[in-house]
This record gives C-alpha cells, structure tokens and sequence, in this order.
C-alpha cells in the first residue's frame, strides 16, 4: 500500500473499535437478561451507549420498553459535514478550545458547487465565489485535524461510503441523506451542527430510541429494476411520514444478492420517509467493495464476526429479534419505479406511468434527464447507464432531452474516466458535471428552461424533488427514477416510454433496447483520481491559524458566551410576547440568511422576524420602554448594547419544526436569558439549555396575560435550582410599568448536566473547561 495516497493508508482510524463493541454488546446482553433477542440496529446503537444500563434502564419498563421511551446516550465513531453545515459545526467546536476533534472526523465541500457548464468551467467559479468559507474549513480541518476533501473531491455521502463507512460502524453526519453508509452495514444518522459537536468533544449524544421497522427482501431482481426500485417502491407504500420515529432494517434472503452501492441507494432515500436512519446486516457484496476500497483488514474483521458466535455477533440481528412493523417485497416481482412529480413518495410501476401521465395531463416530453448524485453514481448505476446509451448509439440514435451525468466522487469519476464510460456519455451528447450537487441542491443553471411557472418535465436519479428544487421554477415536474431507466428515457425524450415493452423508430426500423447488466465493481480496480482532490490527512497541526478575516460577512468567530452570574437575573425586560405559533423558522428564517450561517451577527438580523406581537397583531414589530417601534432584532440590538438582558413570553409548542440550532443561538448572542412558554418543542428546548438560556413554561398558564412587552422581572430560586443540579422550582417576580408587582410560579426540566450548562454560560464553556481539566 506504499503507493497509495495517505488518505487511503489510515485504515486504523477507519476500523469500527470492534473489539469494544463486542464487549459492550456482552454487557447489554447481561442488562436485558438471557434470551432477548436484539435487532441488528439495536445492536450498533446499544453497542455504542455511554452507560448502557443508564439508557436501557430508566424509563423503559426495567427494559422492556426500549424502543420509543429510553434516551440513549451514545457515543458515535466518526463525523463527517458538508461544506454548509460544516461551518456553524466548527465555530462552535473551535470556541471549546481543544486542540483537536475527540473522534475521527471528515469535511466534504460540495454544496457550494454550481453545476452549469460542466466540470472544467463550474469548479473554478464556484471555489473563487466561495473562497473563504472554503479557506476556513481547510484551515480549521487542518489544525484539529479533521480530513477535509477539497471542492470537487466528491460528494459528503459517495466519499463516506468510499473511504469511512464500515460494518457496526455508528457515525453522525451534518446532512439528511447520512443514512446512505448503512449499505455498508452501519448505522449513519443525519444531524445538526451542535449535535455533531457533541460527538467532536467525546460529550454522549442522545437519541430517543427509535422503534425498528423490518423490511424483507426475497428473490432477485431482473431486467430493468434495479436497488433504486426498491426504495422508489418502499416510499409509496410508507409515504413521507411513515417512518419517522423509525430505523429501517433491511433482511431475508434478497440481500444476498445486492450490490453495496445498491444498499447505499435503498438507505440513502430511506430519508425521504423520515426513517431515523437505515441499514443493512453484513452481506457478501461489502467484502469485494471494502477490498476494492482498500479496506481489505475490516472486510476480514467482520467476515470474522459474522460468521462468528451470535452472541457476540454484532452485524447481525439475533433469528428471533422482534421488529415494530415488517414490510416485504418480492425482488423478482419488482417493477422499475418512477416517483413524482414533487413528492417522493408519489409512487407508480413504469407499466402504469403513461396511463396515469395521460390522466393528469402531465408533460408527454422532458427537458433533461441527470444521472448521479450521492443517490446513484455507483460503477454498477454508471456501467448500466453507459450500456443503454452504447446500444442507442449503435442503433443511430441521438438523446432528445438534455442529458448530464454527476459522478458522485474523483475515485468514480476517475474510473469512469479511465474505462471511457464517460467518453461513451460525453460523444453521445451528454454533460459531465463536477464531482459534487449541482443540480440536486439547486445549483443549475437549466439551459433549456421554459419560462417559470410553466409545466414542464424532468428525470432524476437523485432522491428529492420537491417543487422548485432543481431549476428553482416550481412548476418543473421532478420525476424521481433509476439511472438506467432515465437514460433510455431521454433517447425516447417522452415521459411515457417504457424501454421493457416499447421501441424507437430509426431508418432501419423500430429499435428495442435489452436491459443492461453492468458491472458491481471495475475489473481494474478503482482509479485513485486526480491528487488535487485528496483529502488532508486527519494529523491535527496547532500551529495553523485558523482563517477568519474580520471583515468577512460570512463568517465571524464564535465568543464564548459569560458564565450566569453570582446571584439571581435581576433586571430582566420581555423583549416580545409572542403570540401562536412559534416555530424554529419563525425564530430563525432561512432562504435568504443561509448564506450567513457561519456568521452569528449577521444571521441574527433575521431573529424572530416571523413572530406574531401578542399586544398589537404586528409581525416583527417590537417597542421599546419610551414606545420606540422598531424590529424585533433592532430592539433586542438595540438592548444588548445597553447591557439590558431580556426574555420572551410566548404559547405553546414553541420552537417546533426542524432541529435548527441558530434559534438558540441568536436569542443568546442578543442577550436573551429565559424563554418563558406555555410548552416548548423537546429539541429545541434542549438546545436553548445548551446555549446558556433557561426554558421556563407556566405553572398556571392564564399567566401568560400577564405579561406584557417591556415589564421587567426578576428570578427567584433560579440560583438555587441551578446549583443544586435542577432541584426546586423557579419563580419569577414581575413588575409592571405601573410598579405594581406579581409573583409567577413556573416549572422547569433542568437535569444536573443542563445546570451545569447555563451556570458555565453554555454547554461549550462546559465542556471546554473540562478539557482544560
Ligand atoms: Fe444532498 Fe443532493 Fe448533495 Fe446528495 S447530491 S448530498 S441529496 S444535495
């Protein structure tokens, strides 16, 4: 292995800590008692706890109750972020101050990559365009080091599978399509920035625990279906919801015979029905691709365990293990799918598609076809692509839509390259894009784009396809499919072909395409790529200075937010009361102010710009003690300034919708200390107690009549409740303008380690002192 790139010589970073998980999964066995039988997503996770009989035990019925009621403390293997989410992720780490990340960790920058003009024009404007947020991710990868894949390396999801991904493996990611590494056998959730911290600084992360839903595959799959068809069919039946709450876990004998890219796709849209994650048991197709990765050593490892004593067998569920629901598709009756438009889960067999397209009236041609993506750019995905577009060029036949390629990472795209599969696409008339999103995250500029807001049509072999989210033109069709299927679709240009029962004429006659076979794996071996796109090694370096300039308008240090004082909070304004929903957007929109993530000042602008005033109806309109009317983050600016620290009064909920932490964080950045609700949502009061600010709701909620804009309260208790580790209750005392006063008694779920929190200023301070320790 002497040749080969540092990146791909580490492999003892890249090794699950099997031999842990073994004696943990032993310990769990002895908590629960002889005979339980385990899934095999209970196994990695519960293999990964903290303190397993701390989660196991409490709240669960002596145990009996896991799934659905324990919260799990875990303790994750690796990380890995994209560019985008990569950037809060980080500031918030660097202000721990420890010299490096406490788990392996990797950055992938490739949401910030426009796909218009092919690789070679794309890749450039988009590094110039993005060159400091990209100078700051290298710069801190490199100094904790955290191995950063440069612009064009591949996308976050491709590279992990590639490099990282492993059997029994538990990782975190800062991306919704993490789960696709569970085609190698591991169990991969997507998060936030903050959670992701957790697992940087080796704090346990939690995770109500899911329930398991089992999905059985039998037989084989033929003809033109493919691994794509069974996720595409898996989400009409469980739609976009059904399996929130949920890991899916594949088994049964039709996994045998899966490639691991395949099993990549399946988990990869298992996050388009909400799934925790997915995944699957060890099987013989991870053992050729760990060895074509140069993962040989772990392919050996857990071929050993597999096959190995089921009491210490982790990559497999126990034969009796329960799940909470069981679904089971028959692979050799499986139909090619195509989901859409707009929904992923809109579900139809290609044997019905042209009738239903005539029913609804949709689109009969399309515009462009896009194979690739994190979702499907695998050699097996590609080969059977190339053999469509070989047999169409061989019958004279030119595509009649539009038709662009995104290899999914340099190591596919080099070997693509080096077995003329994309010199097949590129004479045939198709478009290689950079090794990155592109057109999935709407970084495409559509050259054949009817006027917005006209009907049109599309194929993708990517995973969402919500309106809008390609071309930014929400009435444009997304129509979700294999890469081979859409591939002999855009040699027809017509939605309603089917390269199983209809032909194409040409001037020799009607031409029949035969399903492809493609190939698992390159028979050469994977090529290694252009050595511009390697990733840094993971060797922390502290004398690298971190590259934030000062002036940048993206991106801005975090400062540690002060320790709670030595007394009570005395002199506390309500900024605002709110009034109905309050949902994390509301707190801190997004659109426009994404491009400000990395910058809390700025991005604080947008706080709680969407709030409803209690008082007057007005949204985002504050006043201040004289009556000063201004906007809600112009007051509470405005109030900073002056030392003045405030609160928010509001109903019930609040903080529902997406797991965004900058709702936390901005309310502490502008000084806000309490948060004083009829309810709040779960996470988001988690994360307001690991910002520094105390969630407070009412013990008698008609006193949220009380309270009006500008009145000024005081905590009483408060102190007391903190330093006894969340003991005791918390009132408040409030004085109205008119000096009258009023004593508010409120509830609390303060545990000792969120006290510790807020008395440190933030879970951060915290957990930076105790690496200081
Ligand atoms: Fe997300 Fe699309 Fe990028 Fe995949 S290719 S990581 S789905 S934006």
């Amino acid at each position: 292995s002497s040749s080969l790139p540092s990146h791909r010589v580490d492999l003892a970073s890249r090794t699950p800590p099997y031999k842990k998980l073994a004696h943990k999964l032993e310990e769990v066995r002895k908590i629960l008692g002889p005979g339980r039988q385990l899934t095999l997503a209970e196994k990695i996770l519960y293999s990964h706890l903290d303190n397993p009989e701390d989660s196991l035990l409490s709240n669960t019925n002596n145990g009996r109750d896991i799934r659905g009621n324990a919260n799990l403390k875990l303790k994750p293997d690796r990380v890995a972020m994209q560019d985008a989410s990569a950037q809060m992720a980080l500031l918030q780490f660097m202000s721990c101050g420890l010299p490096s990340t406490a788990v392996p960790a990797s950055i992938h920058c490739d949401h910030m990559i426009v796909g218009q003009k092919g690789e070679q024009a794309d890749l450039p404007s988009s590094i110039a365009g993005n060159k400091e947020v990209f100078d700051f991710l290298e710069s801190a990868a490199k100094k904790y080091g955290i191995e950063f894949w440069p612009p064009g390396a591949g996308i976050i999801h491709q590279t992990v599978l590639e490099n990282y991904s492993a059997p029994g493996l538990m990782m975190l990611g800062t991306d919704s399509h993490t789960p696709n590494a569970g085609g190698l056998g591991a169990i991969a959730i997507g998060v936030g920035g903050a959670d992701a911290v957790d697992a940087l600084v080796d704090a346990p992360w939690e995770l109500k625990a899911p329930k398991i839903l089992g999905v059985e595959l039998i037989g084989e799959l033929s003809g033109w279906a493919s691994p794509k068809d069974i996720i595409l069919y898996l989400a009409g039946q469980l739609t976009v919801r059904g399996g929130t709450g949920y890991i899916i876990e594949y088994y049964g004998p039709g996994v045998q015979s899966l490639s691991c890219t395949g099993m990549a796709t399946c988990c990869n849209m298992g996050a388009e029905v909400g799934a925790t994650t997915s995944l699957f048991p060890f099987s013989p197709a991870h053992v050729p691709y760990l060895q074509a990765t140069h993962r040989g050593p772990i392919a050996e490892a857990a071929s050993k365990i597999a096959s190995g004593p089921m009491a210490q067998n982790l990559l497999r569920a126990d034969p009796e293990a329960a799940y909470d629901k069981v679904i089971r598709i028959d692979l050799s009756r499986l139909e090619p799918h195509i989901n859409g438009p707009f929904t992923p889960d809109l579900s139809t067999p290609i044997s019905k598609f042209k009738d239903i397209v005539e029913e609804k009236g949709w689109p009969k041609a399309f515009g462009a076809g896009l194979i690739g993506s994190c979702t499907n750019s695998s050699y097996q995905d590609m080969t059977r692509a190339e053999e469509v577009v070989k047999q169409a060029s061989a019958a004279g036949l030119k595509p009649k839509a539009d038709f662009f390629i995104t290899p999914g990472s340099e190591q596919i795209r080099a070997t693509l390259d080096r077995d003329q599969t994309l010199s097949t696409f590129s004479a045939a008339g198709g478009t290689v894009l950079s090794n990155a999103c592109g057109p999935c995250i709407g970084m495409w500029d559509r050259k054949d784009a009817p006027p917005k807001g006209e009907a049109n049509a599309i194929f993708t072999s990517y995973n969402r396809n919500f309106p809008g989210r390609n071309d930014g033109n929400r009435a444009t069709m997304n129509f979700l499919a294999s890469p081979e299927l859409i591939t002999a679709m855009v040699y027809s240009g017509s939605t309603t072909f089917n390269p199983a029962t209809d032909s194409i004429d040409t001037p020799n006659g009607p031409f029949k395409f035969t399903p492809p076979k493609g190939s698992d794996l390159p028979s050469a071996g994977f090529a290694e790529g252009r050595p511009e796109f390697f990733a840094t090694p993971g060797v922390p370096d502290p004398t690298v200075e971190v590259v934030v300039d000062p002036r940048s308008t993206r991106l801005a240090l975090l400062e540690p937010f002060a320790p709670f004082p030595n007394s009570e909070l005395n002199s506390l304004r309500v900024l605002y009361k709110v009034k109905g929903q309050c949902t994390t957007d509301t707190i801190s929109a997004a659109g426009p102010w994404l491009k400000y993530k990395g910058h809390l000042p700025n991005i604080s602008e947008n706080t709680l710009i969407g709030a409803v005033n209690a008082q007057t109806g007005e949204v985002n309109v504050a006043y201040d003690v004289d009556g000063t009317k201004s906007g809600i983050p112009e007051l509470a600016k405005r109030w900073k300034e002056k030392g003045q620290e405030w609160l928010v009064v509001a109903e019930h909920n609040y903080g529902e919708g997406s797991a965004r932490e900058h709702a936390a964080l901005q309310p502490r950045y502008l000084g806000g200390r309490i948060i004083l609700a009829k309810s709040f949502a779960r996470i988001h009061e988690t994360n307001l107690k690991k910002q520094g600010i105390v969630p407070l709701t009412f013990a008698n909620e008609a006193d949220y009549d009380l309270f009006e804009a500008c009145d000024e309260v005081a905590t009483r208790g408060l102190l007391d409740v903190l330093r006894s580790g969340g003991k005791g209750e918390v009132d408040l005392v409030l004085k109205k303008k008119s000096g009258e006063e009023e004593v508010i008694k409120t509830k609390h779920t303060l545990s000792e380690d969120q006290c510790g929190f807020i008395l440190a200023g933030s879970a951060l301070n915290l957990l930076a002192r105790k690496g200081k320790e």
